[in-house]
């Protein structure tokens, strides 16, 4: 019944556009300097006020609600990032359900038109939940789009199948390590040697990594020393209004310094 009334209040939401996108940092972690954003959907609920995608995204797949959102969050957060006065990358999810109902390249080159954004400055996250099934398809559907000049970007890396399979089939532009590795990093041997791990792979394939949930100083030290070419998390910021994220001035992190 909860679910029914979620899909039925979701319905609404479209058509009475009560969702927001806000935008969370993502930074260079030798120098600090923000590198891109990634856009992050919100439901301005009339009477629950705002609601995190946890709560939704889930019946917004299962009731393929998801591809008419996912297309609106695509097309404002392109929109947004053509405003910015700096060139950043804004890096937007995109589900499974999408890929099965829509003609995703079809859907980003229509935006990217619309919008007027360079498609170097997009990037697509892809979950590895995606890959488990008619992977053929879902790669060539993956090199449509990257013949459109946008990034794929896997993210949650770690948390799903993980086939390093999959890492050998599509040149991925980007690795997203999970923040769950990242959080226990610092008390748990296995998991700095699981973060440790993906970084070194990251290298050797030449693929950008992302360390995500960064929420102390102590953290993003050590990721810094293992090499970590970038980082997103609460140290940085909490996602944000588009003018108080896309356009704010960066803020340079202190160096090699335990967190104050
Ligand atoms: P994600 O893509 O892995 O996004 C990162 C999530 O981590 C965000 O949660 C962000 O607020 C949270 N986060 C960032 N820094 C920290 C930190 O330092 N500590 C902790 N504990 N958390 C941090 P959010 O916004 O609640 O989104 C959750 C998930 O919902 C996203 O995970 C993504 O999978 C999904 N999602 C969000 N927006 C969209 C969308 O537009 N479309 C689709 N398909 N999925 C979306
Ligand atoms: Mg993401
Ligand atoms: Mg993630």
């Amino acid at each position: 019944q909860r679910r029914r009334m979620i899909e039925h209040e979701l319905r609404q939401a479209l058509d009475r556009e009560e969702f927001e996108v806000v935008y969370q940092s993502q930074h260079n972690l030798a120098s600090g300097a923000r590198v891109g954003v990634e856009a992050l959907v919100r439901w301005q609920h009339p009477v629950h006020g705002k609601v995190a995608p946890a709560h939704f995204i889930s019946v917004a797949e299962e009731t393929g609600l998801i591809v008419p959102l996912g297309e609106w969050v695509l097309r404002r957060a392109c929109g947004d990032a053509v405003s910015w006065t700096e060139p950043l990358t804004v890096a937007v999810n995109l589900s499974p359900a999408q890929f099965r109902d829509a003609d995703m390249a079809e859907t980003v080159a229509g935006v990217l038109r619309e919008t007027g954004l360079p498609p170097q400055r997009l990037e697509l996250e892809i979950t590895e939940s995606l890959l488990i099934s008619d992977t053929d398809e879902v790669f060539s559907k993956l090199r449509r789009l990257r013949e459109l000049g946008v990034r794929i970007v896997m993210d949650d890396f770690g948390t799903g199948y993980s086939s390093f399979n999959y890492l050998a089939r599509f040149a991925f532009d980007k690795i997203k390590i999970d923040r769950q590795f990242v959080r226990n990093m610092t008390r748990d041997p296995a998991m700095l040697a699981i973060v440790k791990t993906i970084i070194t792979l990251g290298k050797s394939l030449g693929v950008t990594v992302t360390a995500e949930g960064v929420e102390s100083e102590e953290q993003a030290t050590m990721l810094r020393e293992f090499g970590c070419p970038e980082a997103q998390g609460f140290l940085y910021g909490q996602p944000g209004a588009p003018e108080t994220t896309g356009t704010a001035k960066v803020t340079p992190i202190k160096r090699g310094t335990s967190a104050a």
